[in-house]
């Protein structure tokens, strides 16, 4: 018999109607907990009106209040260090971990149990498999196995197949190179920016990775995994395929993976999540097509269950039928389109990092670049993209320069944009969440 490209084809080829109704059955479950064990869902849910009874499958979800980040903070803040969210004592739980705290807000913290670790490893299969992965793969992690949790269940997940699995937390960025080249490894998993920082340094030390065994990139943590340009450029670069997933820290794992079909979209693990599309602004639901914030509600954390939370993710919802491949699972249309709070404000102008970052890497020439904001004579704001030029490019420079300034005013209603060159090596590199903007206005934001 073939082998599936399913990791659970059971639920993975779910007709639509059957899939719903196992939502509602693991919904009606998952509010009946999180009321009777947690003091925090049972509070938010008795200043709604609304009794754990009254879910009783998924058309009910919209009953149930949403959970903010905020609530949760404040929580852990009365509460502390977890706050009544978590409802396993410290003594159950095996781990400890935190947000990667990159905005420089305090870290929400979590525990997780033994059944949580597996089910947690148990959502990234889906995505390994799905993207080809198998056993006797040779799976490298560009990944610090620090307190963000990040990768530690996709390296559950590569133990579970019966991959080898190479960690390189301690390692530099040359070091990782030479243990990829060593070892053969067959899969690599980094941030989309990371995965291009190593591709630069395999060429600093003559390595060439196209050639090499090198066959598929897992790629997570930014949402430039499914920007098209940044993907066909390290596709390229590595002579592999390259797939884009997506979780965090507050669901533990991911619940969205890219299929072997690469149908421009990440497939939604919809058997052990819930995904909803809402208007930031009113909350209420958008329909297919249409942008929006994403609330998830996780089945699978025992310790921490979480319903309606909003996560300020930006995305498009699509059918399934979108895809090829015979899953029912819809798909986010190009993966997590940006934040609801990354917008910046320009003149008067929206402005969104993920878009700017989509225009830029259509140009090779451009090997880092940095969306600068200042202020002009203490009153105008100004944007400039500072570029790092790739070598053997530096002699078309200036009308690539001029192209990409046409094409930034051109997606930002002509917004006037700077594109400058600055020496090479001098921007910031990043191996886990790139910060591209850098905004030394005197009022950010402004007008
Ligand atoms: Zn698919």
């Amino acid at each position: 018999m073939a082998e599936s490209p399913y990791w659970n084809p059971k639920t993975e080829t779910l007709a639509r109607a059957d899939l719903e109704r196992l939502q509602g059955h693991r919904l009606r479950r998952l509010v009946e907990r999180a009321y009777a064990k947690s003091p925090f869902h049972r509070r938010l849910m008795d200043a709604a009106g609304v009794r754990p009874e009254q879910v009783r499958g998924r058309a009910d979800l919209e009953r149930l209040p949403f959970t903010t980040r905020e609530a949760w903070m404040e929580e852990q803040r009365r509460r502390p260090p977890f706050g009544e969210l978590c409802v396993i004592p410290p003594a159950a739980a095996v781990r400890y971990h935190t947000t990667s705290g990159t905005t420089g807000r305090t870290p929400l913290r979590v525990l997780d149990g033994r059944a949580d670790w597996k089910w947690i490893a148990e959502c990234w299969c889906y995505g390994f498999h799905g993207f080809g992965v198998r056993r006797g793969d040779v799976v490298f992690f560009a990944f610090s196995y620090g307190t963000f949790i990040g990768f530690w269940g996709a390296h559950y997940a590569c133990e579970k197949m019966g991959c080898l699995v190479l960690p390189s937390g301690n390692m530099t960025t040359p070091q990782r190179v030479q243990l990829i080249h060593e070892m053969q490894a067959s899969v690599v998993c980094a941030t989309p920016t990371y995965a291009l920082r190593l591709a630069q340094e395999a060429a600093d030390q003559g390595i060439d990775l196209a050639g090499g065994p090198v066959r598929r990139l897992i790629l997570s943590g930014e949402p430039a995994g499914s920007i098209p340009a940044t993907k066909r450029m390290i596709e390229a670069q590595w002579g592999a395929k390259a797939a884009d997933t997506a979780g965090m820290t507050e669901i533990g794992t991911i619940m969205m993976f890219e299929c072997a079909h690469q149908p421009g979209g990440t497939h939604i693990i919809e058997d052990h999540f819930i995904e909803e599309v809402i208007d930031p602004e009113s909350g209420r639901p958008v329909g297919y097509g249409e942008q929006g914030e994403r609330v998830v509600t996780s089945f699978g954390r025992r310790a921490i269950p979480l319903l309606r939370y909003r996560t300020r993710d930006l995305v498009v919802k699509v059918p399934h039928s979108r895809c090829g491949c015979g899953r029912g699972f819809d798909l986010y249309d190009g993966g997590i389109r940006g934040r609801v709070d990354d917008m910046l404000l320009v003149r008067g102008t929206n402005v969104y990092p993920r878009a700017v970052e989509a225009i830029v890497r259509e140009y090779p020439a451009v090997d880092e670049f940095q969306i600068h904001l200042w202020t002009k004579d203490g009153i105008r704001d100004e944007i400039t993209l500072r570029c790092e030029v790739r070598s053997g490019f530096e002699g078309q420079w200036e009308g690539v320069a001029r192209r990409i300034a046409a094409d930034l005013g051109a997606a930002t209603e002509g917004l006037g944009f700077g594109v400058e060159r600055v020496p090479a090596g001098t921007l910031p590199r990043f191996e886990l969440k790139a910060r591209r903007v850098k905004d030394d206005r005197v009022v950010k934001g402004g007008a």
